[in-house]
């Protein structure tokens, strides 16, 4: 049985994929982890791990083609496209925007005479890339390691494309069929579409937020995103101390309640953080005695106390 674990949280960089590096790091140390950087519009995991992307594989979605001599020029397919992706020229013919079709098929349903056919574009690629122990442990083996050092999965959205999902779904595939026993996700900020995506199936999620109003207008909205998806929240403070003020620790407090979610980490400001950020490498890996490595390790800790209590296949 395979648990899947969330780390989602807010636009601006709320230091979302910080939490994910250095919990992963932490929990592989324990266990068979794979990390999927699930961010395709803005992957920076490996950066912060200080690793560079391997195995890369494409992403295709169908794009479709008109066999010209077949088509009468009816303009059903443009009529269906609901992405506007095919235009009708001024002679009447109609020509795909490749950019703009997701894919969906619906124009060779309509097409009477069959003209369309079946193509395929890229939108992005998935990466396989092995990140090995920096410290304790040794190096694990297999897909998912253990005993230190992960597989990291990461999606990346080709320059230009606007479809992530299909990219986010791709990545999470690869990465969940090489996790035998923990899968953690690391979504795009927001609450898009395909943070839902990145989220369902998840046993819990981190959602990292800020102590400022817009931290806390984002974190409003994803608690209401995994409230609907049924799957618990945990809120990670970040940059606790900056503009953090007794209001906004109640205001933080009040908003988890409503959304039947726990405050489970405050992680202060500390230049270290951003010094070993820089570095690419994670702060529990640099700095084992530090403060902040102290309050990740009980995070862990207790995540895999969770996971390990009730985990769920995805
Ligand atoms: S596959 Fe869908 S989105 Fe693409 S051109 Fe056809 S109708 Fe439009
Ligand atoms: S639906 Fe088929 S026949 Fe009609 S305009 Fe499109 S390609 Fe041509």
């Amino acid at each position: 049985m395979r648990a899947t674990i969330g780390v989602t949280g807010g636009k601006g960089g709320t230091g979302k994929s910080m939490v994910a590096v250095n919990v992963a790091t932490l929990i592989s140390r324990e266990a068979d982890l794979v990390l999927a950087d699930l961010d395709a519009e803005g992957a920076n995991d490996h950066i912060l791990l200080g690793a560079s992307l391997e195995n890369e594989e494409p992403v295709k979605i169908m794009l479709p083609f008109i066999r010209y001599k077949d088509c009468i020029k009816c303009s059903a397919c443009a009529n269906v496209c609901d992405t506007g992706a095919i235009m009708m020229t001024r002679e009447k013919l109609p020509m795909i925007l490749p950019r703009l079709c997701d894919g969906c098929r619906s124009c060779l349903f309509v097409c009477p005479t069959n003209a369309i056919l079946e193509g395929q574009r890229i939108v992005g690629y998935t990466y396989q890339t092995r990140v090995p122990a920096r410290d304790g442990g040794g190096e694990g083996e297999g897909g998912g390691g253990g005993g230190g050092g992960f597989t990291l999965v990461t999606g990346v959205l080709r320059e230009g494309e606007e479809h992530t999902p299909p990219v986010v779904i791709a990545a999470k595939r690869r990465a969940a069929n090489l996790a035998n026993d923990l899968l953690m996700v690391d979504t795009g900020a927001g609450t898009a579409n395909h943070v839902a995506i990145a989220l369902s199936g998840s046993r819990l999620a981190m959602a990292v937020t800020e102590p400022t109003p817009l931290g806390l207008h984002d974190l409003e909205l994803i608690l209401r995103v995994l409230e609907e998806l049924g799957v618990e929240a945990w809120v990670i403070v970040n940059r606790w101390g900056i503009g953090s003020s007794d209001a906004m620790v109640g205001r933080i407090e009040e908003v988890a309640r409503s959304h039947r979610a726990t405050v489970k980490a405050r992680i202060p400001y500390s230049r270290d953080v951003v010094d070993a950020y820089v570095k690419g490498v994670p702060i529990v890996s640099a700095m084992p005695d530090h403060e902040v490595t102290g309050i990740f390790s009980s995070l862990a800790r207790e995540l895999l106390e969770v996971v390990r209590g009730r985990p769920e296949a995805m």
